[in-house]
This record gives C-alpha cells, structure tokens and sequence, in this order.
C-alpha cells in the first residue's frame, strides 16, 4: 500500500519523520513561519546534548544539583518577577529574612530583632559593584566636606581578584591597584596591600577564598595592619571582603577564624549565594556592617503595601526563583546540614589532593585551609603541560580547567578541582584514575614516536635510505606531532584564563 504523504495531517507525524530534522535551523534571522513546539522542543534539546555535563563541570564553584523539593519550588515560582513587591509581598519577606540570616552569620553588630542592612543580587559580581560604588560614594562625600579633591579614587586589591574587580574598576571609573603575586604565594601580601594604600583609597579589598587556589587571605592580619595605617595617617580607609566562595564556608568550618564583621575596619561584605549557598546560578548578597556604610543618596525608598521598602540593585525585573530557593535552603539545611555539606566537601578535596599526590607527578598550589579545591601543577611540564591534560581529560568527560597565574606569577599553570556538594569521594577516585590514565596517554605520545622512530632506523620500514635522512624524518615526525598538540591547545589557553 502507497500512503501519499499529504494524507496524513502533519500534526500526528513524529518529529524525527518530519521534515522539521531534515532542514537546519535559522541562525540570524526569525523565521518566516512557525514550527511546532514538539519539534521545536526536540531540536533544541538535542543540541543541547552537545553541551558539557554540569554534573562533570569541575572547573566550576556554581551549583549544579538541588533537591527535587527545591526545583519545585523555583519552578513554580519561574512567573514571578521578584521587583513586584506590591503583588509578592511573601517573596521580599523571603528575601529580608536571607539577608538577616546572612548578617548574623557573618556576625554584624546586631541587635536581636534588628534589621540587617544587605541586598539579595544576581550574584558577587552585582554585590561587588553596590559595595564598591558605596565605598566611592562614601569616599566622595567626605572628601567633599572637606574640600579635596575627588577625581582619582583607587581601590587595593591583590592580582588575583577576580574579573568583576577589573570591570567595577572600569564601569565606574577606580583605579585599581593590584599587589602582585609571586611564585609559591598566590594571594594579596596583607602588608604589601597597606603600604599602597593613600588618601584615594576607598577600600581595600580583601578575598575569601581567591577564585585561583581556594585560598584565604588574611583578613585579620589586613585589618591590624590597616588600623595601624590608619591612625598614623588619620585616615579611615575600610575594608571590603569578597567572600564569594569562602562566605559560606567559613562560618561552618572555620568559626574561629576571624575575617567578617568581628574586625572593626570591615565594612560590608559579598557572598555567592549560587556557590556555596548552595542554589543555582543567579544570586547572590552583599551585607553593610551599618547604616552608615550604605549612603542613603544610594538608596532607592519603595512604597510596599503601606510600608517602606528600601532598594539598591543594578537591575529592575528578576526571577524571584532563586530567593526562593536559598530561604529553603537555609531554614532545610540549617547550620548542622550548611556544616555537613562543607565537611564533606573538604574530605573529598582531601581524598582527590591525596590521590594526586600519590601519583608523584604532581605540585598541589592550593592549601588545606580554604575553599574545597585542589589547584595543582606538572612537576614536569617540559614535555606536557597542563592545557594538555585538561584537553585529555574531555575523552574521559571532565571538564577541568587549566590557566596561567597573574602578575609576578604568569609562569605557573594550574587545574583547578572545584569540589562541589555533589561530587562524591567515588566521583574523586574515579577523577584520580582518570587523571592517572590521562598522564599514561601523555607519556606513551611522545615515545610512540620513539618507537617509529627506531624502527625506522632499523630498516623495518622502508622509509628512506640514508641513516641521516631516516633520522630527520623521525625528527620531523616528532616536530609535527609537538605542533599539531601546540596548536590544539593555543585556542583553549585562551579561553581558560577567565575561570569563574
Ligand atoms: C565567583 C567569584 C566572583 C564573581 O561572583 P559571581 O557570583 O559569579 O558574580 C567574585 N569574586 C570571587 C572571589 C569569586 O570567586
């Protein structure tokens, strides 16, 4: 039996026997006509198939696993834009409840019922802006009460802050003065960064946890140093810490440690709620000490429902989704569960850092204390480097960055192993097993070569006559194997230095 296919009503076709498949998409310009959502489900969704697997991103600090629970709630709550406080009054409620949790848990000088003054953002990079803009601003006003000058503001920092530093600095015109890094030390030097400091500095930033190594500053020595500074010079130069990764970390593991709102001299403080808060990417927070350290000309006043709501972001309208989520997952979690996770983070670092240093073959540049990562180097990156076992390890599915260091440090490349809450002691055996198969692989590329090489010298094959000439082309094998590796890793080397 013939069946014509204009007997059918298209609408029952399944896509894969549609035409839809058979022709490729527009890339530039809308499409005259419609296509059905079937199809256009499908299409989309098989290529984003081709896309890594966030599960195996191990260059990332974002959230990439969430309980059901929680993915029901954001989605149900996907409609609701977040700047409608009239209309979502439970929302901003939800939202001033994670900044005074928040607050408390970096220990601002509060009362027991008193407010918290912060600001739920799209994530650090939002926060570091409101905060840097308020430091300026603060800077100004004073300066201005003074009658000096307010065209050069500065802000210290050290050379690994991370991109939105940079972009702060150039958005709002600061300059920023990085204190370089040095071989074996990958953070800012507290005292280096004090002596940089002068009458247009609005703040030195602190990081808690640098993006390159997972690291810790030393806030308090920062601090101790900068009072001194301080009243020597009769400044009052603040502090800002950019606790992206570490905000929510320290807290759990690390009490005692001394790098929030307890130092005098820090002024507000930004935390990624999409890294170790736990939610997925989109938010994040920043928290003033006081009043005082947000000025008030920033400060937008809403009317909510008869009462004052104050605002200070960048944007208007946004997903109310990831508020949401990090009030569930602070209330769910609790301190104990907050705890556990990044207990159990660290361990796993631990299990991974421990498996690469048995293969000997590796420098670990992170430290015990610190973010959840393992940032390691080649001892011996002469005949491979590091871009190449990042390239490698893509066969066996992990994405895994590799990047040069900043200023005095370009030298040194690293992987970097961010350990996530969803990464398991298992997935860090299976990643050491890979790593140790990606390095077999590496040694065994250059000595295939070898062993053409002597055959070929050996006159097992017949490739030339001469020992001289059959020596050349061993060579020139070898030359163009080098090359052809040099060039596949040239365009990721560019792309890998922006870690996020
Ligand atoms: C990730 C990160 C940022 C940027 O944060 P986003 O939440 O991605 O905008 C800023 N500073 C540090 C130290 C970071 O690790």
């Amino acid at each position: 039996m013939v069946i014509s296919k204009t007997v059918s009503d298209a609408s029952i076709h399944s896509t894969f026997a549609s035409r839809y498949v058979r022709t490729s998409l527009p890339r530039f310009k809308m499409p005259d006509n419609s296509i059905p959502k079937e199809a256009a489900y499908q299409i989309i969704n098989d290529e984003l198939m081709l896309d890594g697997n966030p599960r195996l991103n191990l260059a990332s600090f974002v959230t990439t696993w969430m309980e059901p629970e929680c993915d029901k709630l954001m989605m149900s709550s996907i409609n609701k834009n977040y700047v409608d406080m009239d209309e979502y009054p439970v929302t901003t409620e939800l939202q001033n409840r994670c900044v005074n949790i928040i607050a408390n848990l970096f220990n601002a000088p509060l009362g027991d019922l008193e407010t918290a003054i912060g600001v739920g953002t799209v994530g650090s990079s939002e926060a570091i802006m409101l905060a840097g803009l308020a430091f300026k601003r603060r800077w100004q006003n004073k300066r201005r009460a003074e009658g000096k000058p307010v065209d050069n503001p500065n802000i210290v920092t050290g050379a690994n802050v991370q991109v939105c530093w940079e972009k702060f600095a150039r958005y709002f015109e600061v300059e920023l003065k990085e204190v370089k890094l040095q071989e074996g030390y990958y953070v800012m030097d507290p005292a280096k960064a004090v002596e940089m400091v002068d009458e247009n500095t609005i703040c030195v930033a602190g990081i808690l946890g640098s993006t390159l190594n997972g690291e810790f500053e030393d806030i308090k020595l920062l601090n101790d140093l900068l009072v001194e500074k301080n009243k020597q010079t009769g400044w009052d130069t603040p502090i800002h810490v950019d606790a992206a990764s570490g905000g929510f970390i320290a807290p759990f593991i690390y009490p005692e440690l001394e790098w929030d709102f307890r130092l005098p001299l820090v002024k507000s403080i930004n935390v990624s709620g999409h890294k170790y808060g736990l939610v997925y990417a989109g938010i994040g927070w920043v928290i003033w000490r006081n009043k005082e350290d947000l000025p008030e000309e920033l400060i937008f006043h809403i009317n909510y429902l008869g009462a004052d709501q104050p605002t200070f972001t960048l944007n208007f309208s946004k997903g109310s989704s990831q508020v949401i989520a990090q009030y569930y997952q602070l209330i769910r979690l609790g301190y104990e569960g907050y705890k556990n996770v990044m207990e159990n983070c660290r361990d796993n670092a631990m299990v991974l850092k421990e498996g690469l240093e048995k293969t000997g073959r590796f420098i670990i540049v992170s430290k015990d204390e610190g973010v959840p990562l393992v940032a390691f180097s080649l001892k011996n990156n002469s005949r491979h480097d590091e871009f190449e076992v990042s390239d490698l390890l893509r066969r066996y599915g992990w994405i895994v960055p590799a990047y040069t260091m900043p200023a005095d440090a370009q030298h040194i490349t690293v992987l970097r192993v961010v350990i996530r809450e969803d990464f398991s002691c298992t997935l860090a055996e299976r990643l050491v097993s890979d790593i140790e198969k990606v390095l077999h692989d590496l040694d065994n590329l250059p000595a295939k070569v070898q062993a053409k090489a002597s055959k070929v010298i050996s006159g097992e094959e017949n490739e030339g006559n001469g020992s001289g000439v059959v020596k050349k082309t061993a060579l020139e094998t070898q030359r163009e194997i080098t090359d052809a590796w040099r060039k596949l890793v040239a365009d990721r080397k560019k792309k890998t230095s922006g870690v996020c």
